[in-house]
């Protein structure tokens, strides 16, 4: 029996989500107020049109939005399930968390990568008429530098161009997942090295981008002279991205630039890229000028279906980087 192939004939997409998590405690504690209204599934508005902020447009739609009474499990159900289970049928798929820091994009994506992995397991055990190998690697990318995330070796690692497969990075280490319980215990190994970066290069995880990546492989047990490619690999990427805040900064900060100041250059690109892609076909994307997008590449634009996750404070002292956020989320539709 075939699989529930898509037809490969879809339309290249970008599913953009925005998710807008509930005030925490700070923010409570010190007076302040949520400015933001989801008023269906697909329209966010600016509640408080303040005087000065007139030149806001006031309503903001998109393929989903969730709010802050919208758990992790629905995000991933009716926005980022059929993307993830693509990989099961051989499509290359990539789902991003993009906001600034503290919007909620670690707690959205390690809940959505979960709830991924689960139907992944799920669906191999409903399709025993095929034998699959799932592996699994993981990255950081922190100022251009790219880092495996499950080796305790911290040496940047090269990527390489190889004619069949895209790019590929030298050395990085691929596990074979043996069951779910295997990949709790890596999703916490690729924790504490983060967090290892984090106390020697000073709040890394705001600056960083992580690439989480599954690949998987499936083939026949009993070869139907029928199917034509009874083999199919593909690769899902969850990636939790650096705060967006990285990018407004190195926008507006000029001449300080050079100072030190590094322009996160893997989330400018990014942006660069989605926007070129959401326009469509015939136009130069330039997947090379960083490596975030050329670790992507292939599971970005053509046949790769995308999810972008837009995450957003409620409070009206983050006003400003919620617009942003928005407004990269609009770029991208
Ligand atoms: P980021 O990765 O964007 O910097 P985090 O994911 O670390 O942000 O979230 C910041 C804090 O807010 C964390 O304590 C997290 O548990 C909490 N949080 C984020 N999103 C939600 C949500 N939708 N519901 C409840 N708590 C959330
Ligand atoms: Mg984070």
């Amino acid at each position: 029996q075939a699989l529930p192939l898509p037809s490969g004939q879809e339309q290249e997409r970008i599913l953009v989500l925005v998710r807008v998590r509930p005030l925490n405690d700070k923010e409570i504690s010190r007076n302040d107020v949520s400015d933001w209204e989801c008023i269906n599934n697909s329209t966010i508005i600016f509640k408080n049109s303040l005087p000065e902020r007139s030149m806001f447009p006031a309503a903001y739609t998109f393929d989903r939005v969730f709010g802050y009474d919208n758990p992790t499990r629905q995000v991933y159900e009716e926005g980022a399930k059929e993307v993830s289970l693509a990989v099961v049928s051989g499509i290359n798929s990539t789902i991003f968390a993009y906001g600034q820091t503290n919007s909620g994009k670690t707690y959205t994506m390690r809940g959505i990568t979960e709830c991924a992995v689960e139907d992944i397991y799920d669906y191999i055990e409903r399709h025993k008429e095929r034998e699959f190998l799932l592996k699994f690697s993981a990255m950081e990318i922190y100022n251009e530098a790219v880092r495996d995330l499950l080796s305790t070796d911290t040496t940047p690692l090269r990527l390489l161009d190889d004619p069949e497969r895209g790019t590929v990075i030298e050395k990085l280490t691929e596990e074979i997942l043996e069951d779910w319980s295997h990949l709790k215990e890596l999703l916490s190994i690729c924790e504490a090295q983060r967090q290892i970066g984090e106390t020697s290069l000073n709040e890394t995880s705001s600056r960083s981008h992580q690439i989480l990546r599954l690949t998987i492989e499936s083939s026949a047990r009993v070869f139907l002279a029928a199917e034509k490619s009874s083999t199919l690999a593909a690769t899902v990427n969850f990636v939790d991205l650096a705060g967006s805040e990285r990018a407004s900064q190195a926008l507006s900060a000029g001449a300080r630039l050079k100072e030190g100041c590094h322009i996160n250059r893997s989330l400018l690109t990014l942006g660069t890229v989605i926007r070129k892609l959401s326009k469509g076909r015939n136009q130069h994307i330039p997947y090379r000028d960083s490596k975030l997008t050329r670790i992507l590449q292939n599971s970005l634009g053509g046949n790769a279906k995308t999810v972008i996750i837009c995450t957003m404070s409620p409070a009206r002292s983050h006003v400003e980087q919620s617009r942003n956020t928005l407004l990269f989320a609009s770029c991208a539709k």
